[in-house]
Formats: C-alpha cells, structure tokens, sequence
C-alpha cells in the first residue's frame, strides 16, 4: 500500500487533504505542530477508508525535526510515495510595520519548511523511481496582497522551488506540481471579517469561498496516476478570483 506525508494535516486544508488520500488508498502521515487531539481526529477519519494512519508531531520549520519526520514515515510504511508541503501560517501586517521576526517565521513555516521535507523524501523518491510532490501555494504568491508581503513571498518562492525540482528530478519519474488555492473557509481565514468576506465572495466568478475539500480534489487528482505527465505546473483552485 503506498504512503502519503501530509504537514499541517491536524486541520483545514490538510486535514481535508489527508482524508482525501485516505479515500484513494493511501496510508497516512498526518503531521502537526501542536494540535494533538485534532491530529489524532484526522488519523481516525483516515481510518475509516480502511488504510493505516499515523500522527507525528514535527516543527517542519526546523530542519532536523522533518528528518526524523520522515524516517518515521519510512519506517513505518516502508515507502513515501506523496509528500504533500501544506502546513502553513499568516502573520499579515503593512511593510513598513512589518517586524522582522514576522516576515522570517512565515518564510520559515512556509518556504523553508519544503525545502526541508523536499530534501529528505526526494532521496527516498529517486530510489523508488517514482514519487508526487504537491506543494500548497497561493493565488497571494502569484498576485500579491496588500499586508501579506511576506506570506506572497513564501508562496511565491514555492512556486520557484516547485518549478526547479520538477526539472531536476522528473528524470526518475517524480512529479513535483502546486496548487494555489484563493480563499478557503478554514481556521486562518476564520479571523477576516465579514466585510472582506464579501467583497472577496463579490469578485470571485463562482459567487462563495471554496471549501477544504476543493483543494483536496485538487490534490487527489495530482497524487493519482491520471496526472502522470503533468509536473511543474501551479492549479489555481480559486472559484475565479484571479479572472
Ligand atoms: P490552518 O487551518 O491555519 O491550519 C494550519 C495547519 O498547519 C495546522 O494543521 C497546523 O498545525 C499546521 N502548522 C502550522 N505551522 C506548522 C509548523 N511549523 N509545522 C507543522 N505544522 C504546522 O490553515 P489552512 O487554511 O488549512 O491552510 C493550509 C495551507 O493552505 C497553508 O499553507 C495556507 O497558506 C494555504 N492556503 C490557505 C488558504 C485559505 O484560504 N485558507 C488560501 C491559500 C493557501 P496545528 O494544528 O498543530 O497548529
């Protein structure tokens, strides 16, 4: 049975994600950073499609903390066949009141965090000769947002990395591909006011905000054999926003 790493799976868009894989047959890595008990809830609806799945505590920001993340996959399940860089976070203010701090633990949380699981699955991929990377990025890291400059940054950048790895190691038959959602109702666009709501629901051809499971579909159809030749490519999963 193959194996699927999904980070930041305790909730929203991951947690949506990693069900969604489930469903396909795959067993289940579902990663968090504090969120036990919700990371223990995904692992049950998981369960429920037959498949095993297990919940591993790892900062993803931190380099040595996704290496045992990932030998942990390994060795339970023998192979990683999908790695899906979703765990993600927002700490949104203007440029010029944006404090450095800020703008760093969003770049690590987001950017860096795939690079770190990207260098140790990759090895583990290449031997396999076969592998799907799915990196979450943004429509905000293709169009930019006023006060998100560094969240764009990181999602940008993702879309950069997705590009490059997709050339260096589509030779053994890895594919490396992102999708940008627009605006999803989970937990982090919970805070938004109803106001911006509106407005973004008003410019967005479909007429609502997308649901957790319209990025996992996403993500399913990637992860699957139908899109064998498709890699380095961003899907917008957006409702049209970005029209
Ligand atoms: P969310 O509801 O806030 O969930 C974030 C998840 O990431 C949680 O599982 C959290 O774990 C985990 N996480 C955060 N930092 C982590 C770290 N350093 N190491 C490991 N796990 C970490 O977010 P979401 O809305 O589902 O977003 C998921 C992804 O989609 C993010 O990359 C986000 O940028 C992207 N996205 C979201 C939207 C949207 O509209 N919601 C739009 C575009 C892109 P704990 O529960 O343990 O804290």
């Amino acid at each position: 049975m193959k194996c699927a790493i999904v980070t930041g799976a305790s909730r929203g868009i991951g947690k949506a994600i990693a069900i969604g894989l489930a469903k396909d047959g795959f067993q289940i890595v579902v990663n968090y950073l504090n969120n036990e008990r919700k990371a223990l809830e995904t692992v049950a609806e998981c369960e429920v499609y037959g498949v095993k799945a297990i919940a591993v505590q790892a900062n993803v920001s931190d380099y040595e903390a996704c290496r045992q993340l990932v030998s942990k996959a390994k060795e339970t399940f023998g192979s990683i066949d999908v790695l899906v860089n979703n765990a993600g976070i927002t700490k949104d203010n203007l440029l010029l009141r944006m404090k450095p701090e800020d703008f760093t633990n969003v770049i690590d949380a987001n950017l860096t965090s795939a690079f770190h699981m990207m260098s140790f699955v990759t090895p583990i991929m290449l031997k396999q000769r076969s592998g799907r990377i799915i990196n979450i990025s943004s429509v905000v890291g293709i169009y930019g947002n006023k006060g998100q400059m560094n969240y764009a940054a990181s999602k940008a950048g993702l879309i950069g990395m997705t590009k490059s790895a997709a050339k260096e190691i589509g030779v053994r038959g890895i594919t490396v591909n992102a999708v940008a959602p627009g605006f999803i109702q989970t937990e982090m666009t919970d805070v938004l006011g109803d106001t911006f709501k509106e407005t973004i629901i008003q410019n967005t051809a479909l007429k609502c905000l997308g649901e957790a499971e319209d990025i996992a579909n996403a993500v399913s159809f990637l992860a699957s054999e139908k899109a064998r030749y498709i890699t380095g490519q961003v899907i917008q999963v957006d409702g049209g926003l970005s029209l």
